[in-house]
Order: C-alpha cells, then sequence, then structure tokens
C-alpha cells in the first residue's frame, strides 16, 4: 500500500499516518520530522531547511525532493510508504511521479484530510510533540497520561517552535496557496478521498481505514 497524507498543518496526518504504520506495518515518510531531525544534526540539508522551517515558509523544492528520492530508495518502503506532508507543490507531486516511475511503482490513494481552518487554530496551538520519537500529542484532545512526557518512550514533550501563533498563520496561507491545488491535481488524476477530519482521532482513523478498504479493494 503505497498513500499520500494530503491536508492543512493541525488535520491530523502525523497522527493518523503512526496508527496507520502501527497496524499496517508500512512506514510512515514525513518530511517535517526528517528536516527537524536534519537541523538538529546540523546536517548539510538541515541547515539549508531551517530558516524556511522557523519562518513556515516551505522548504525550497529540491532540497525536500532529494531528501524523499533518497528515503525511498531505501529498503524498508519496498512493502509500501504512508507520505505525510509530501508532496506539498506542484513541482513536488511531479518529480514523485518521475521517482516513483524510475522505481516502476505507483501510488494507491490519496488522503485528504478536510477540516475547517478555526479547528486548526485551535488544535496547532494545544499541539505537542515528543523531542524524542515526534509522537504528537493534544493538551486537550489526546493529552499524555503523564504531564509532559511521552506514553510511548518517556522523551520531553515540546512545543514546536513552529506552532505560535505568528507561525501557524503564516503556514495556512502557505498551505492555501501552494498545497491546496494538489487537491484538484490528484482529484484529476482518480486518486483522492475525501475524509472529514474535524473529528476525534478515532472517529477518523475508522474513516481512513474504510475508505483505505474501498480504495484499495477497487469500490471506491
Ligand atoms: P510539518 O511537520 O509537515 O508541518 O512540516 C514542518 C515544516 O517543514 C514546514 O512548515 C516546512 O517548512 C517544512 N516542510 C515539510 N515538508 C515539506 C515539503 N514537502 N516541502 C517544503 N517544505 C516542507
Amino acid at each position: 500500500m503505497r498513500i499520500i497524507l494530503l491536508g492543512p498543518p493541525g488535520a491530523g496526518k502525523g497522527t493518523q499516518a503512526k496508527r496507520i504504520e502501527e497496524e499496517f506495518g508500512i512506514p510512515q515518510l514525513a518530511t517535517g520530522d526528517i528536516l527537524r531531525l536534519a537541523i538538529r544534526e546540523g546536517t548539510e540539508w538541515g541547515k539549508k531547511a531551517e530558516p524556511f522551517v522557523r519562518e513556515g515558509q516551505l522548504v525550497p523544492d529540491e532540497v525536500v525532493i532529494g531528501v524523499v528520492k533518497e528515503r525511498l530508495s531505501r529498503d524498508d518502503v519496498r512493502r509500501g510508504f504512508i507520505l505525510d506532508g509530501f508532496p506539498r507543490t506542484l513541482r513536488q507531486a511531479e518529480a514523485l511521479e518521475e521517482i516513483l516511475k524510475g522505481l516502476h511503482i505507483a501510488i494507491d490513494a490519496v488522503l485528504y484530510f478536510d477540516i475547517p481552518a478555526e479547528e486548526l487554530v485551535r488544535r496547532l496551538s494545544a499541539r505537542r510533540v515528543c523531542e524524542n520519537c515526534q509522537t504528537p500529542y493534544n493538551l486537550i484532545s489526546s493529552p499524555p497520561r503523564s504531564d509532559e512526557v511521552c506514553d510511548r518512550c518517556g522523551g520531553k514533550l515540546v512545543q514546536r517552535p513552529d506552532d505560535t501563533p505568528e507561525v501557524i498563520r503564516k503556514r495556512l496561507a502557505v498551505y492555501e496557496e501552494q498545497t491546496r491545488p494538489l487537491v484538484e491535481f490528484y482529484a484529476r488524476k482518480g486518486l483522492l478521498v475525501t475524509v472529514p477530519a474535524s473529528g476525534s482521532i478515532e472517529e477518523t482513523y475508522a474513516r481512513v481505514k474504510e475508505m483505505l478498504a474501498k480504495k484499495l479493494h477497487g469500490n471506491g
């Protein structure tokens, strides 16, 4: 199963990707996580990406495409993968098609997480993430069992520096301008599956599974 999770920041892509990864045993490829790790480690890619991530802008296409190309060449994606946060521009979508063509594989479905903008600001402001394993939490809707500590690995929960109100507004504007056109792009290819994403994690995951089953078994 090879799927793309598409939708604005705060729609729940990362949370749902982790659930799909656990249940179906296919890895989540989150470009945001990969870039944050590269920034922490101070690699060449990290140095290029840092100012863009800090400002809530998109990292230049060639950097992100390079990251994804390298990641898709590894063995653990042979059985499938979940692309989370990539592609985010038409150029990235076109580059992805080229990469996949070279590997003789194709995307099975693009899950589009549909959610109103007001809900996104509320969610992003309450978001925390484990600085060690990147598991996402929300202080209102999915708090950790114990304050500020990750349930999975005991790592410290932190607020992402780009989850401040000013940068959140910027990221939502960037999404509208640069990423939203991909909804139409994948709809035209017959790959788009719309998932209403304003409900709870469980409600959204139930819809994800139902829609994946339909799409992958040819009834949708
Ligand atoms: P995310 O964790 O998906 O919200 O991504 C955090 C930040 O990483 C974004 O605001 C961008 O600066 C950068 N980023 C992640 N994925 C991409 C992408 N596909 N293209 C460009 N920039 C990206």
